[in-house]
């Protein structure tokens, strides 16, 4: 009797997520002909959706800056190239200190930031004030400012990678959920969902918040926990603020919080609780904005009259050291770990799908080469990220 044969692709990416859609974009424009397997009714529907958009350079390691840098060029160039309104705004970045130990940890790091060409400057309280006027004088020290750093509408954009990815061929599968990895002769043969198998020789675990059940699918671990953040949008004021504002101060019942006007005029806003909120639980609550808004309002005294309108809750993928996870199985040929994007993966999910595509097509550069020992599945995972 005749072998039943299956579609095959030459690459099956599981999750139409923050990373698997640009990922699916870049390989089709190199040639691959992926398939992108969601398990959700439409793209973006896992992470990606409750995103408040921040997309910056600005971090503290190589790896980082390096996707970053890929992944501002793609935002801030793709109504040029392609067409669409993303959104994308160019209004900076601003991590403010208020304490002698904030401002310590970052001034040392425009150390690194400035040996990958970063535009990122420390501003002293008169001329950060002069940026943001906005910012609560009493006690500020001063401030980072990152002027090429901005913002984008993560719905818009994954829709943009989505379109474009399919007008070169990527196909996308919604409603299906991968339930298994087809292995044979020790090496990656496919995947097995739930309305039918796949051949493919090179699968991308893209699952987000997901990905440890993912890689257990194939017998692998990867260490990645699923942790709740809650976020909310204001009313609409005049404009008064360019820079998504940070503060990195951990206070009780928070370890860091961030916002910025987008250019209608809501406030967007996230924390990032303390202790942790472990889990997949994404129903909203508005306990977190009592804690929040002293935070906000203490930093920004005008905000204490705005009226929230909505608040949201959604998952980091989080790993022990806040650092992503992409690389080759060294157990599994043909498995590419793209996971453990912590708060970051909407701004680094283009610079990662460049990656990937490079990986697949086995075109790395010495750069790529850089980025990957950071981001290796077999590093210690010793040490913490200081700008999560
Ligand atoms: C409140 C909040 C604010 C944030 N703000 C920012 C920000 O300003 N900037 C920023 O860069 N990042 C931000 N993030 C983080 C960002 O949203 C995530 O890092 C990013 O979305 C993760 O991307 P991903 O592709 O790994 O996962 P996702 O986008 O979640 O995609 C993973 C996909 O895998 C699918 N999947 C899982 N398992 C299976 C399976 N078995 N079969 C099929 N499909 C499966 C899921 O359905 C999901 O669609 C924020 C997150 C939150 C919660």
């Amino acid at each position: 009797m005749a072998e039943r044969t299956v579609p095959h692709y030459d690459v099956i990416i599981i999750g139409a997520g923050s990373v698997g859609a640009p990922a699916a974009f870049s390989l089709a424009q190199a040639g691959v002909h992926p398939l992108v397997i969601d398990r959700l009714p439409s793209v973006g529907q896992g992470s990606n959706k409750r995103a408040i958009g921040g997309i910056r350079a600005t971090h503290s390691d190589p790896a980082k800056i390096r996707l970053s840098l890929r992944s501002i060029e793609i935002f801030s160039t793709w109504q040029e190239r392609y067409g669409d309104d993303i959104e994308w705004y160019k209004g900076g970045y601003s991590f403010v200190a208020y304490r002698e130990s904030e401002e310590k940890v970052l001034k040392d790091l425009l150390d690194i930031q400035h040996s990958y060409q970063l535009n990122i400057h420390w501003l002293d309280k008169d001329d950060l004030l002069e940026v943001i006027p906005a910012l609560n004088p009493d006690g500020l020290i001063g401030g980072t400012y990152a002027s090429e750093d901005g913002n984008a509408s993560p719905l818009l954009a994954i829709h943009a990678f989505y379109r474009h990815a399919q007008r070169l061929g990527a196909e996308f599968h919604f409603d299906e959920a991968v339930t298994g990895i087809i292995v044979k002769g020790g090496r990656v043969r496919g995947v097995k969902a739930d309305k039918g198998e796949y051949g493919a020789d090179v699968v991308i675990d893209a699952a987000g918040a997901w990905a440890r059940p993912v890689a257990q699918m194939a017998g692998l671990d990867v260490p990645v926990r699923s942790d709740s953040h809650e976020a909310a949008i204001t009313e609409s004021v005049g404009r008064f603020l360019d820079p998504m504002v940070v503060d990195i101060r951990p206070l009780v019942g928070s370890t860091n919080y961030y916002f910025y006007q987008h250019y209608t005029g809501q406030v967007v806003f996230c924390i990032t609780p303390s202790p942790h909120i472990w889990g997949d639980d994404v129903r909203e609550t508005s306990s977190f904005l009592p804690m929040v808004a002293r935070r906000m309002v203490d930093v920004m005294p005008r905000l204490k009259n705005i009226r929230v309108r909505r608040t949201w809750r959604g998952l980091y993928p989080m790993t022990p050291d806040g650092f992503p996870i992409v690389g080759w199985s060294e157990e599994l040929e043909g498995f590419l770990f793209a996971v453990g994007m912590c708060g970051q993966g909407f701004m680094l999910g283009p610079g990662v799908g460049e990656l990937l595509t490079c990986l697949v097509k086995e075109d790395l550069s010495p750069e790529d080469d850089e980025v990957l020992k950071y981001l290796s599945p077999y590093r210690e995972f010793v040490g913490q990220e200081k700008l999560q």
